[in-house]
């Protein structure tokens, strides 16, 4: 932006110029505009004053030095207002996050141990079952009326056999009378 304009509102003006360092001081009292904030400078184009920002950058041997102290003073004393605020706040966030993290950490030691409560719990009931299991198993092998099925059952597959023999002994004698009928039958032709 070229020096001797300024923007208003987003418009673009042209920037007030002044013959001497006291117009431009008349001008910013009667103006009402806070020495604090703006401050008389000479333009290095036209050498003429304007009336600018305080920047230290833009801060040369004509601006007063009681104008740069005042600034300096009032930047400082806002920076320390800001740090007055800002420490302890950023403390206490400090706190609150390790907090919270502690307690998310806690939450999530508590969850672990709650589930390897219930592993341990599970694994004791499948422990018990099995051995349970395994003597009711037992003791169904050993019970009178398992033996008394399997003697049965023993007894069962000996008359299937001897029925089974008595059957083949059946046929062959079918055959053998079914061949002498055959022979009976071919005389009688
Ligand atoms: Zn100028």
């Amino acid at each position: 932006m070229n020096p001797h304009w300024t923007t208003k509102h987003g418009a673009v003006a042209p920037k007030a110029q002044f013959k001497t360092i006291d117009d431009a001081l008349r001008f910013m009292d009667e103006n009402n505009i806070d020495k604090f904030v703006y401050h008389p400078y000479v333009c290095p184009e036209c050498g003429m004053w304007h009336i600018g920002h305080i920047r230290p950058k833009k801060m040369n041997k004509d601006v007063p030095a009681e104008t740069i102290i005042r600034y300096i003073t009032r930047e400082r004393d806002r920076f320390k207002q800001k740090l007055d605020v800002l420490v302890p706040y950023t403390k206490s966030l400090e706190k609150r996050l390790r907090a919270q993290q502690e307690e998310r950490e806690d939450r999530h030691d508590h969850e672990i141990e709650k589930y390897e409560k219930r592993i341990s719990v599970l694994e004791k009931t499948i422990e018990r079952l099995t051995t349970e299991n395994s003597n009711l198993i037992k003791d169904y092998r050993n019970s009178e009326w398992f033996k008394s099925l399997e003697r049965a059952n023993k007894q069962r597959r000996a008359e299937m056999k001897t029925l089974q023999e008595v059957l083949n002994r059946v046929n062959v004698e079918n055959a053998k009378l079914k061949a002498r009928n055959d022979h009976e039958e071919d005389n009688v032709q």
